[in-house]
This record gives structure tokens, sequence and C-alpha cells, in this order.
């Protein structure tokens, strides 16, 4: 059989690194307990519980009481905007974000126009960027939160999220972050950066599906958060639902393991993703979208001139595991939000690559990525597909 395709999708998911599902083993069969539990096994899920808060907490300079476990960055968002708006609509009812953020941040925005409120989706410069005098124009004193993705899903670019939250503090407007793309690739440290509430997920950094966290601040100021999932009351009522000790084992072994191997991950990364621009560009009429040094290290996306992006991604795929755009705007057939946010054209847009790259791409695998590429790219262009 024929090998399976090169993965460099990595902002869509990444597999579990093999020392976290080792973490995570114990807490499945033998310490499963409940730890709401008044017993031995109800303890011994409250411990591992509490030492994963305490790790996650040290990972982003925050408290532990200050984290609630959710079921990943979607609802993390979900209940950092929505409950934000809810218990904060007396005060105003005007939210600040960004065109390019994550339908996870964007469709909460969406719903709360619905009931009323008003959302402003601040354009960004051709490189992804966020202009910081128009962010601190759009501010009205109804204004309640702004929400700033830290890395973008599809670009890779990294917003001035300390600049972000020096204006907010100054206006006194909560600042909201979607870090799920960030978290333990580049530092966040929640008191230096002046986050508020920042979401975070396992599965983008080498840990288990289903599980995530929102980091909510509880001094200078308390933020207030009405909970969006009513029960037994888990995480001081702000999220009801027997806590995954398994996952939240994982969540914080991955996380640990991500920020330990930052460095040097990086600069591999970092090398691995240039050598592939660079090998890409000798095709010429390759373009590339969002800023190069504001830029996740494992981060390339890239329009080609002069083939159907369709066309490109269907002869790619049994060799290539990438998408065009974000994981999910292929199946629709639309060109990005992100990459018309930027001016592409639509045609543009649609002939784009979101290279991921990971933990565990090789050299190799980037050499196959390039000459399978080039090869597909020369044929679709002068067989004009
Ligand atoms: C993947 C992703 C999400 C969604 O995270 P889940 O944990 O899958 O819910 C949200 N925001 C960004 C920027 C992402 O990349």
């Amino acid at each position: 059989m024929a090998s399976p395709p090169i993965y460099l999708d990595c902002h869509a998911t990444t597999p579990v690194d093999r020392r976290v599902l080792q973490a995570m083993e114990p807490y499945f069969c033998e310490q499963f307990g409940n730890d709401s539990s008044h017993h031995y096994y109800g303890w011994q899920a409250a411990t591992a519980i509490k030492h994963a808060r305490q790790r996650l907490a040290e990972a982003i300079q925050a408290q532990p009481e200050q984290l609630i476990f959710t079921s990943g960055a979607t609802e993390a968002n979900n209940l950092a905007i929505k409950g934000v708006a809810e218990a904060y609509f007396a005060k105003g009812k005007h939210l600040v974000t960004v065109q390019t953020e994550h339908s996870a941040v964007l469709a909460p925005c969406h719903y709360l126009e619905s009931l009323g409120f008003e959302v402003t989706y601040l354009p960004v410069n051709q490189s992804g960027l966020l202009d910081l005098e128009l962010l601190e124009n759009s501010l009205r004193p109804d204004t309640i939160l702004v929400s700033v993705m830290a890395a973008n899903n599809e670009i890779g670019v990294l917003q001035p999220l300390a600049q972000i939250g020096e204006i907010c503090h100054r206006h006194q407007v909560l600042f909201h972050t979607d870090a799920a793309q960030a978290i333990a690739k580049i530092p966040l440290d929640v008191e230096a950066l002046q986050i508020d509430l920042l979401s975070l997920t396992a599965h983008k950094v080498y840990g288990p599906k289903g599980i995530g966290a929102l980091y909510r601040r509880r001094k200078l100021p308390t933020v207030q958060l009405a909970p969006q999932m009513q029960g037994g009351g888990q995480e001081e009522g702000l999220r009801s639902g027997t806590l995954p000790t398994p996952l939240i084992v994982g969540l914080a072994e991955a996380i640990a393991l991500g920020l330990a191997e930052r460095e040097t991950e990086s600069q591999r990364q970092r090398h691995l993703r240039d050598r592939l621009w660079q090998g890409l560009q000798d095709l010429g009429g390759v373009v590339l979208n969002g800023d190069l040094d504001q830029r996740l290290p494992n981060n390339l996306n890239v329009s080609i001139t002069g083939v159907k992006g369709t066309s490109l991604l269907l002869a790619l795929q049994p060799y290539l595991a990438l998408s065009a755009g974000s994981a999910c705007s292929v199946a629709t057939a639309n060109p990005s939000h992100v990459l018309t946010a930027l001016g592409r054209s639509p045609d543009l847009a649609r002939a784009s690559l979101r290279f991921g790259l990971g933990r565990f791409t090789t050299a190799t695998e980037i050499e196959t990525a390039i000459a399978l590429i080039t090869q597909t790219v020369k044929h679709l262009r002068t067989s004009r597909q």
C-alpha cells in the first residue's frame, strides 16, 4: 500500500504526544473517580486535577483558581464573550473584535448582535496586523470587551498583545484573547500582557481533543462571567459538568512539554518553514500571506498564481495533508475570510496553501513537499487545468 500523506496541517490539530498519553493513562481505569466524591477515588481525582490546574496556571503566570476547564477553545471563547456580554450589558452593549478572528469568536459575536449588542469588526493591514490607533479609536464609553486572537490559525500572524492589553487597561475595557494557536508556542504572561480572559485548547499542542480552559482575571478587576452551562456547579458554578480527569492531566502535560521544548522546537520548525518558503519561491508567482516576522514559527501560508485552488489541493491530496485557509473553508469552497481581509482576490485566496509544521515534521518531509508542489504547480500551469 502507498504510504499515508505527509501531515502538514498542525493548525487544524496535532497527534497526541505519547508522553502525554502516558501521563493520562492511570486516570482512565484505575484512578477513575469523580473529583466531587468525598471518598478515596474522588480524592485521587481531585488531587490530580489540583496538580494539573497548578501546572497550567504556571504556564501563563496565572493563579490556579483563575482557570475554568472547558471542552476546548470554542467553548472557552463562548464563555468569555457571551459570559461577559450577559454580565456587563447594563454597563454597555458594544464589543470590538477583528475581521480575521476564528469562527469560534466571530459566531458568538454574530449571535450577540442578534440579541441587540453592537460589534465592531476591525480590519487588518495587508500583513494581517491590527492597527492600534484604529483599535483605540473604536473604543467607546459603552464598550465592554475587546477580543483579539494571539496567533491566527490560517496565517500564523501574531497580534501585538502587550500594546492591546495596555490600551484596553487604560480605557477600562476587558481584553480577551483566543490563544488556541499560541499557547506553548509563544510566551504568554497574562500579567505582563494585561490579559483579562484567555482561551486555550490541548489538541493544537499534542494534547487530547475535547479539553481546554478559560483563564479569567480575578483581581484588578475581577471579571464577572455569566455561566453558559448550568448543572452541578463545578468550576465555581461557571462550567458545570464532571471534570474529565484524564483530559485535564493531558492538557497540563501537553502544555508543560510544549513550554519545556519551546525554544529548540521553535528554532527547528522555523528553519524547516523558512526552507519550505524558499523552495516554493523558486516556482515564481508565489505570494506570502501574512507578515513573515510577526508570525508563528511553524506557519506558512501562500497563494499560488496561475492555478485553480481546488485543482491544486485535489492533486496534492494523496501525498500531502494540508488545507487551503482554515480546515472548514475547503468544504464550502468559499474563499478564506482571513485572506480576503488581507486584500487577496477571491481567486488568489482560493489558490492558497496553509502549512502547519509540527513537532514530528522532518526535513525529508519538507523536501518531499517542495518537490511535489513544484511538480504539481508546473503541471497545472502548463495544462491550464
Ligand atoms: C482550533 C481553534 C479554535 C477551536 O478550538 P477547539 O478546541 O477545537 O474548540 C479556536 N480558535 C482558534 C484560533 C483555533 O485555532
